[in-house]
C-alpha cells in the first residue's frame, strides 16, 4: 500500500444518482466522518423536490451540480474529480487517476453503465448517454436528412418520437416498438402519434424532471452522469429540412453490417429509399450518404448518423482486474440484499450492479433513474447497519415495480409485471383502451393482480397499486375493474 493514502472510512464511487444518494445518506449516518466521493465528471446529479404520489411512486426533479453546490448543503462530503483506475480489493485500497490512493473500510461502487455500441470506433454510430454526446448528436442532426435509430428501449422511443425535420428509419429486433416497455397493444396505441404532427406544446403530465444548471456539459471529456427523464429538453432535435415527421419501421431485423461510404460503393451493390406512406420502397436510393446500414433483413439504407439505443453495458472496468467479483448476466456486478458485491466490504447500487437477490414477484431491476435513488440510499443504510453492528430489513421499494415516465407525450405508469414478465402462458390481460386518450392493461395471474400499464391520464396508479401489493383474489370482478362506469377507487375503498 502507497504510504501516502488517504483514509476514507466511507468511500463512494460514481458522481451520478446513485452515488450521491449514497454519500449524501452516509454523511447524515457520520455527521463526523469524511464521505469520500470520488467521480469522473466534473458534475454531479442531485435529486431535489421528492414528491410521493402514492406509497411506491415517487416523482423527483434532478439537477446536475456543481460539487461545491454539493458540498456546502453536506459539509462532511468530500468530491473528488479524479476517476477510479484501479481497486486492490485485498488491501481495500482504491487508485484514481491521478496517483493517490484511498483506503476504505467500505466502499460503495456507483460507477452507472454506457451505452452498447452496435460497433465501436465509428464516427458515424453515435451512443447517447449523457449531456456531451447528447449536444454531439444534436450538432450531426442539424445537417442530417435521414437518422438511422436502432434499438427499441426507452431513449429510442423518445428519440424518435422527438426528432423533426428528417427521414428516420427505425430499426427494431421486436414486432413492435418499445418491446421494453410495452406490449403490441400499447404500441399501436402510440404509433398513430408518429403519424400525426407533434403538439406544440406538451399535454399536462406528472413527471419527474431534469434540469440542468448554467446549461453545462461535461467540459474535460470524463465519463458524465447518465441522463434521464426529459433528457432532451433543452436539446433541439430539429434537423435542417422542412419536412413532416417521417418515420419507416424496420421490425424483427438487426445490423447485420455497416458500410462506409466507400465501402458501399465498392461492392455496387444497391440501398433502397425510404418507403413512402403511398408504396412500398423496394425502389434503389440514388442519393449518396456517408453511411449506409445493411440489416438482417436484408434490406440496405443509407443515412447520415445512425444512434445505437441498443442497452446499456456496465462499468466494472476498472473494478475487476484482479479482484473477485460475481458479475450478473448482464455484466454488472452482483449484489446480494444488503447490496453488497460478493468481495468483502464492496457494495455496489445504481446502474453498474445486478441485482442477485430472490426479487419479490412485482420487482424487476430496469436500469432507470428511480432505482438508482433507491439503491444508493438503501445502500448505504446496509453500510451504516453493518458499521453499527445492526440488521436492516430490505427497503419497501423492492416489493414493487414502479416508474413514472412519458411516451409519446403521454403520461405512462408501468406497476409490477406489466408486461407480465416471467409469470408463463397462464396469465390473463385486461385491456380498456380510447384511442387519442388512454390505453389501460392489467395482468391477471390466478386471479391477482400482477402488474399495470397506465397510459394517458387514468388516475388509477393507486387503487392499482394497493390491489397488487395486497394480492386480492379479483376473480369475481371481471371484466368490471375497468368498466369505465365503475368509479373503481369507491368500489375496493
Ligand atoms: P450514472 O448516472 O451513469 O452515474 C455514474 C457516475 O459514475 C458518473 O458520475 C460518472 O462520472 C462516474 N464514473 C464512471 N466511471 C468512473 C470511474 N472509473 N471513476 C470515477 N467515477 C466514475 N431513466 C429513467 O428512469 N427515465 C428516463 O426517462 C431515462 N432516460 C434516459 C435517457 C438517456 C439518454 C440515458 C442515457 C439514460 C436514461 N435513463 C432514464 C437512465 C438513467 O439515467 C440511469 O438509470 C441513471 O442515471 C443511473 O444512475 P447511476 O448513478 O447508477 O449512474
Amino acid at each position: 500500500m502507497a504510504a501516502a493514502a488517504v483514509r476514507a472510512r466511507s468511500l463512494v464511487v460514481g458522481g451520478g444518482i446513485a452515488g450521491v444518494t449514497c454519500a449524501e445518506q452516509l454523511s447524515l449516518q457520520f455527521p463526523d466522518d469524511v464521505i469520500y466521493l470520488l467521480t469522473a465528471a466534473p458534475l454531479v446529479k442531485a435529486v431535489t423536490n421528492v414528491r410521493q404520489v402514492s406509497r411506491a411512486l415517487e416523482e423527483f426533479d434532478v439537477e446536475e451540480q456543481t460539487s461545491a453546490a454539493l458540498q456546502s448543503q453536506f459539509p462532511n462530503i468530500r468530491v473528488v474529480h479524479s476517476a477510479l483506475k484501479e481497486l486492490k480489493a485485498d488491501q481495500q485500497v482504491v487508485v484514481t487517476e491521478d496517483g493517490t490512493c484511498y483506503q476504505y473500510d467500505q466502499l460503495c461502487v456507483c460507477t452507472g453503465a454506457r451505452p452498447r455500441l452496435i460497433v465501436e470506433g465509428n464516427p458515424y454510430v453515435l451512443g447517447i448517454r449523457d449531456t456531451d454526446s447528447a449536444r454531439t448528436f444534436q450538432q450531426h442532426l442539424t445537417r442530417a436528412r435521414r437518422v438511422m435509430v436502432v434499438g427499441n428501449g426507452g431513449i429510442a422511443l423518445e428519440l424518435v418520437y422527438e426528432m423533426e425535420g428528417c427521414e428516420v428509419i427505425w430499426a427494431i429486433k421486436d414486432k413492435s416498438i418499445g418491446n421494453t416497455f410495452f406490449d403490441a397493444g400499447a404500441a399501436e396505441f402510440l404509433i398513430p402519434q408518429l403519424k400525426s404532427e407533434k403538439p406544440p406544446t406538451s399535454l399536462t403530465c406528472k413527471r419527474m424532471k431534469y434540469t440542468t444548471e448554467g446549461g453545462s456539459g461535461q467540459q474535460d471529456g470524463g465519463i458524465g452522469s447518465a441522463l434521464g427523464p426529459d433528457w432532451h429538453e433543452g436539446i433541439d432535435l430539429k434537423a435542417a429540412q422542412e419536412i413532416l415527421r417521417s418515420v419507416h419501421i424496420e421490425a424483427e431485423c438487426e445490423v447485420h453490417r455497416i458500410l462506409l461510404h466507400q465501402e458501399f460503393k465498392g461492392l455496387k451493390i444497391s440501398a433502397l429509399s425510404v418507403p413512402g406512406s403511398e408504396k412500398d420502397g423496394a425502389t434503389s436510393d440514388p442519393a449518396d450518404w456517408p453511411v449506409y446500414a445493411e440489416l438482417t433483413n436484408g434490406r440496405i439504407y443509407g443515412c447520415d448518423i445512425i444512434i445505437s439505443a441498443t442497452g446499456v453495458v456496465p462499468n466494472v472496468e476498472p473494478f475487476i482486474g484482479g479482484n473477485n467479483f460475481d458479475l450478473g448476466e448482464d455484466g454488472g456486478l452482483c449484489v446480494d440484499d444488503h447490496m453488497r458485491t460478493s468481495v468483502k466490504n464492496v457494495y455496489a447500487a445504481g446502474d453498474v450492479c445486478t441485482a442477485g437477490w430472490p426479487p419479490s414477484p412485482h420487482w424487476q431491476q430496469m436500469r432507470l433513474w428511480t432505482q438508482a435513488r433507491q439503491m444508493g440510499c438503501y445502500a448505504a443504510k446496509c453500510m451504516t447497519a453493518e458499521r453499527q453492528g445492526e440488521t436492516v430489513q430490505m427497503d419497501f421499494c423492492f416489493e414493487l415495480f414502479t416508474h413514472v415516465t412519458k411516451f409519446f407525450n403521454y403520461k405512462v405508469i408501468l406497476l409490477g409485471k406489466y408486461n407480465a414478465q416471467g409469470l408463463g402462458a397462464d396469465h390473463e390481460l385486461l385491456l380498456r383502451c380510447t384511442p387519442g386518450r388512454e390505453y389501460v392493461k392489467v395482468v391477471l395471474h390466478g386471479g391477482r393482480m400482477m402488474g399495470a400499464v397506465l397510459i394517458g391520464d387514468t388516475d388509477l396508479e393507486e387503487t392499482f397499486e394497493n390491489l397488487i401489493l395486497n394480492g386480492m383474489d379479483l376473480s369475481a370482478y371481471g371484466e368490471d375493474l375497468l368498466d369505465p362506469n365503475i368509479d373503481i377507487e369507491d368500489y375496493f375503498d
